[in-house]
């Protein structure tokens, strides 16, 4: 977004709402329009494209506003969308070469550990999985000259461990490779990583970005227009893994509201967490925010405004106990995914299989914009029937 030079810079809550430079000036229209065009013409003077776009795969309006506001969000040279965060991951670990070695964190969205086993290694792109709390352990599975990328997220599913986006941001760049952060769960609002010297962000925009569990969405922001950035541009036209230009205005509508949901969701997050730390039929409360949880400190150091929409409850009893906890709230909806306007609630030991660390006791916590006295009520009801 570019402002007029006579106005004074605004906050990005203030743009995110205001989208000048992206109205239409000969409507008023208060609202962005959408470009549904899959392609676009060119002039008849030179045959030039007009305004650079020729065709949806490469480029499309609808998807610029969405991706000028990202990049603005995390505060980098650029941002693209795709049609769902696995695509962005695979769009970035396409990017490199078979024989390239990447090191992924073993505490992460579990998709994303699955995807380099089943897809990427088989590919020949070589990974190991390592515990980013462990500097040592992270600087010891870096291979001098082959590791093109460390990739991490904070604070990570499903236990929400929090890494040192700037420790371990130096450690990459030491051995001249990137840092690349999943900031699907922290948001802007609460951590920009290229800020704290990450190269990219990645985001499932499905979850807090459009924050309604109505548009499936992945993006990458990266710090600088680089000879990476390039490939991965260019590989989203070559493939196409791209968003509908109605997804893609869907989610500027979610992005709207970005900073009022998450504040209000990581408010209620923290307050919900401090109400079940402490209860009889529960093991541990998994938060970020609690002053006695691993990472606080880390936490309290890089996110600001608060830690987040998501919490862990640990059941006494097992997943037999968490199972039934599960099922005996009402307002809480046993469903999967997070960050939108619904509060959820799951058992990610079904959803993972056998051969996941997640712990059998866990059950994740999303944590929406309903009252939040219904939300305790109604998790103490279920747990008192353990
Ligand atoms: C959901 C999620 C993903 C995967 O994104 P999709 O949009 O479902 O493809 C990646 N990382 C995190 C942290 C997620 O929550």
């Amino acid at each position: 977004m570019t402002d007029r030079e006579d106005r004074p810079a605004r906050s990005l809550e203030t743009r995110l709402v205001g989208l000048d430079g992206f109205l239409c000036p000969h409507t008023g229209a208060v609202v962005p329009q959408i470009h549904p065009s899959t392609t676009f013409a060119r002039n008849g003077v030179d045959y030039a494209q007009v305004g650079g776009r020729g065709y949806t795969r490469d480029e499309n309006p609808t998807y610029l506003l969405a991706e000028r506001l990202l990049a603005e969000l995390e505060g980098g040279a650029g941002a693209l969308l795709f049609a769902s965060g696995m695509a962005a991951i695979a769009t970035l670990v396409q990017a490199h070469r078979p024989g390239d070695h990447m090191v992924v964190s073993s505490h992460m969205y579990f998709g994303t550990p699955k995807y380099f086993k089943e897809w990427a290694r088989p590919w020949g792109l070589e990974s190991d999985l390592v515990d980013p709390g462990d500097l040592d352990a992270v600087r010891a599975a870096i291979r001098p000259g082959k590791t093109k990328l460390v990739f991490v997220e904070s604070p990570a599913n499903p236990l929400w461990t929090v890494c040192d986006i700037a420790a371990l941001a130096e450690i990459a760049h030491a051995a001249g490779a990137r840092l690349a952060v999943d900031n699907t769960v922290a948001t802007p609002v609460h951590t920009r990583p290229l800020d704290l010297g990450a190269d990219i962000v990645m985001h499932s925009a499905t979850k807090y970005l459009n924050g309604h569990s109505d548009v499936l969405a992945g993006a990458l922001v990266a710090r600088q227009a680089d000879a990476l950035w390039e490939e991965i541009t260019h590989l989203r036209y070559l493939a196409g893994p791209v968003l509908g230009p109605f997804e893609a205005w869907l989610l500027v509508r979610g992005m709207r509201t970005l900073f009022l949901r998450v504040r209000h969701q990581s408010a209620a997050a923290l307050y919900i967490a401090g109400c079940f730390a402490q209860h009889p039929k529960v093991e541990q409360v998994c938060y970020p925010g609690l002053g006695d949880f691993p990472g606080h400190a880390i936490a309290a150091k890089q996110m600001s405004g608060g830690y987040g929409g998501m919490l862990s409850v640990r059941v006494r009893g097992g997943a037999d106990a968490a199972l039934g906890v599960a099922k005996r709230c009402q307002v809480w909806q046993r469903a999967t995914s997070l960050g939108g306007v619904e509060s959820l609630i799951e058992h990610r030991y079904t959803i993972e299989g056998p051969d996941t660390p997640t712990p059998p006791d866990l059950l994740r916590l999303s944590v929406g914009i309903e009252d939040v006295g219904d939300l305790v009520t109604d998790l103490a009801q279920a747990l008192d029937g353990v």
